[in-house]
């Protein structure tokens, strides 16, 4: 039986240190407050939008809705943006994407100052996760494995790694904060071959390919921690991971729940994201 790595302790750790560090703020006459872009309706955003709110209000944070059409013209949102940047009461912004199609956005995402970048939207915070520079902030679920694993005191130094899934947004920044961390990284993706013998060759395997239970029992070996980032429908209006989590959780040492595993951890490193750039004005 496997340690089931459930994401609701680590998201209620971190908000208990973060409401502490939004009150030292405040009490400095410094009051933290996220802006968040949604265009158009998608139910997804408006799901995870509900979330963040809730998490800000425990932490303290305040919330600023920007609540766009779906024909939202392109010089308008960069108006927007344009306002955010200048607004000194804002320290983040989260923008839901993909953006509708008519929108270029690249352009909008770019527009973004990168110290409210609090979600990665711009290359120069990509820049900063694959340089280590220090500067700008990793993508939310990306930063919420590493969070995970610290959490349940798992140390990537000097483990193997394996990442599934090469994205701009989760596979490729997760494994450049395993490699700060110290872990040996192998990121695989669509056409790597016989990736079973990857996946069962790692201490670490992170899942972030988007493909319904994709990886069952034969992709693993006992001992192994799974991080499971995928959520899948699965058909029949449940989620499911990109883990077959029946098949694989008597067979490996830890493993994260879909859901309520890496998802319900990312509104508060969202929130941790939004503290750090206001300590860091
Ligand atoms: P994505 O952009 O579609 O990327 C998927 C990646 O997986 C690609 O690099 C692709 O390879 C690779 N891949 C696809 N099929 C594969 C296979 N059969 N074997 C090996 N690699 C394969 O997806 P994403 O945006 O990174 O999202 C990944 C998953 O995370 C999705 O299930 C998504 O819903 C979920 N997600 C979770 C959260 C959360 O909070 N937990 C947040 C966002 C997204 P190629 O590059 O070769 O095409």
């Amino acid at each position: 039986m496997a340690e089931i790595l459930k994401g609701a302790p680590v998201a209620a750790a971190l908000t208990d240190e973060l409401a502490a560090r939004c009150a030292a703020l405040k009490a400095r006459g410094i009051a933290p407050a996220l802006a968040i872009i949604r265009v158009g309706e998608r139910a997804d955003d408006v799901a995870y939008e509900r979330g963040a709110i809730k998490r800000c209000e425990k932490v303290g944070i305040a919330v600023r809705q920007y609540l766009l059409p779906a024909d939202t013209k392109q010089d308008e949102l960069l108006r927007a943006i344009d306002g955010i940047n200048a607004d000194e009461g804002i320290h983040g912004c989260l923008m839901f994407r993909p953006l509708p199609r008519h929108l270029d956005e690249r352009e909008i995402c770019e527009a973004l100052d990168v110290s409210k970048d609090v979600d990665c939207m711009t290359e120069r915070s990509l820049a900063g996760v694959f340089t280590g520079a220090g500067r700008g902030f990793a993508p939310c679920t990306a930063q919420s494995v590493m969070e995970l694993l610290r959490h349940y005191g798992i140390n990537p130094a000097r483990k193997r790694a394996v990442v599934v899934g090469r994205s701009l947004v989760i596979g490729r920044p997760v494994a450049m904060l395993l490699l700060a961390s110290n872990a040996t990284v192998t990121v695989c993706h669509s056409r790597t071959n016989r990736l079973e013998e990857f996946t069962r060759g790692a201490d670490i395997v992170v899942a972030a390919l988007g493909r319904a239970r994709a990886l069952d029992e034969d992709y693993f070996e006992p001992g192994q921690i799974v991080i499971d980032v995928g959520i899948n429908d699965a058909g029949d209006g449940t989620l499911v991971g990109d883990v077959d989590f029946d098949s694989v959780e008597p067979l490996v040492d830890a493993i994260t729940p879909v859901p309520a595993g890496v998802g319900s951890v990312t509104t508060s490193v969202l929130c941790a994201h939004v503290i750090e750039a206001a300590e860091r004005r």
